[in-house]
């Protein structure tokens, strides 16, 4: 990618997208096509195809996508699905039709199978049963990626596929119901200290293991593959297996550990009450970077400082909440 390139950053207002779009602002990126949801619904074919036929975009980054937490894609499977879908498949194959350089499609370490040896390795996808809470959206992503496989095969695209693990960062959602575990405990825990209450609720039995991505680490690594020379980027390309890489910070660590670093980063102490009525979903799910790693690239931010970064540029929206939530009340 030159500093010039037109790059299409699809998603650019969500967690990953932002977090892109910052990266290649950062490094002097200046001819970045972004459009907001309402500008251009990417579920939307022929709103698609109209927007690579205008502006024709030589590098795409996917990080557009319908995703949420454990309790989200497990009550509502048909839209992750659909949605996920149709996205996918209206980009990859707009990407195609306007011969766009390189792609790289985000997805997420939950396509690997549910009890498939860890660390997970690339090559463990689709040799076993996914998790139930999040095979829906697992399945659309596990559907882009063998569409970025095939479009190379058929048609000598260069579509890589990159699978973060869960991830982070400013600009993530708050709202209890569809978020992920580290901002809705992030919330809980700063809830719990403004109001000096001595418990806070943990959904599940607290065992589950889980990696986190920093969302500004995310970004780096995107365009680290982005900006790969050809023959290393084009090496990835091999017909014969998935075009995927796995982004993760190699360490993963119990929900009650999540739980005790976010209070210890709030500078907070209480008593955590799991509730093992709510789903714990996957036990464990850590990735191999050894691919990435190999690359070049490797995981920068520890998590208690990518947590202390996230509640530092979330602290005046949570602290709005929380407040708006005791006038309610
Ligand atoms: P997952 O990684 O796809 O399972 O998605 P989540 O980030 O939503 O959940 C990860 C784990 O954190 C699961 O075991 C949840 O039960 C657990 N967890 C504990 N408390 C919470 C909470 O308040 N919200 C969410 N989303 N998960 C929680």
């Amino acid at each position: 990618m030159e500093k010039n390139s037109r790059i299409f950053v699809a998603g650019h207002g969500g967690l990953a997208g932002s977090a892109i779009r910052r990266g290649l602002q950062r490094r002097g990126y200046e001819n970045l096509l972004l459009r907001t949801h309402a500008e251009l619904d990417l579920t939307d074919q022929g709103a698609v195809r109209g927007f690579f036929e205008n502006e024709k975009p030589e590098y795409v980054l996917l990080a557009a996508a319908k995703v949420g937490g454990i309790l989200a894609n497990d009550t509502s499977p048909a839209d992750f699905i659909r949605e996920n879908l149709e996205i996918q498949t209206n980009v990859i194959d707009a990407c195609y039709q306007g011969g766009v350089k390189r792609m790289l499609f985000l997805g997420s370490s939950c396509i690997y199978p549910k009890l498939a040896p860890q660390p997970l390795k690339e090559e463990y996808l689709l040799t076993g049963p996914l998790e139930s809470t999040n095979r829906a959206y697992a399945l659309a992503k596990i559907a882009g990626i063998e569409m970025c496989w095939s479009y190379n095969r058929q048609f000598g695209t260069k579509y890589l596929a990159a699978m973060p693990t869960n991830l982070y960062g400013p600009g993530d959602r708050f709202d209890l119901q569809g978020s992920h575990v580290l901002p809705a405990l992030m919330r809980k825990a700063l809830e719990a200290k403004l109001a000096g209450q001595r418990t806070m609720e943990v959904w599940g039995t607290g065992t589950p293991r889980r990696e986190f991505l920093f969302s500004d680490d995310l970004a780096d690594a995107c365009i680290h593959l982005m900006c790969l020379p050809d023959d290393v980027y084009d090496g990835l390309l091999n017909y014969d297996d998935a075009p995927l890489v796995n982004i993760g910070s190699g360490t993963d660590l119990t929900i009650r550990e999540l739980a005790e670093l976010i209070l210890r980063v709030l500078d907070f102490d209480c008593e955590l009450r799991f509730d093992p009525s709510r789903l714990d979903g996957t036990p464990r799910k850590l990735l191999d970077v050894s691919r990435i790693n190999r690359l070049g690239w490797k995981a920068r931010t520890e998590l208690a400082e990518g947590i202390r970064l996230t509640y530092d540029s979330a602290r005046a929206e949570l602290e709005a909440i929380v407040n708006s939530q005791k006038t309610t009340q």
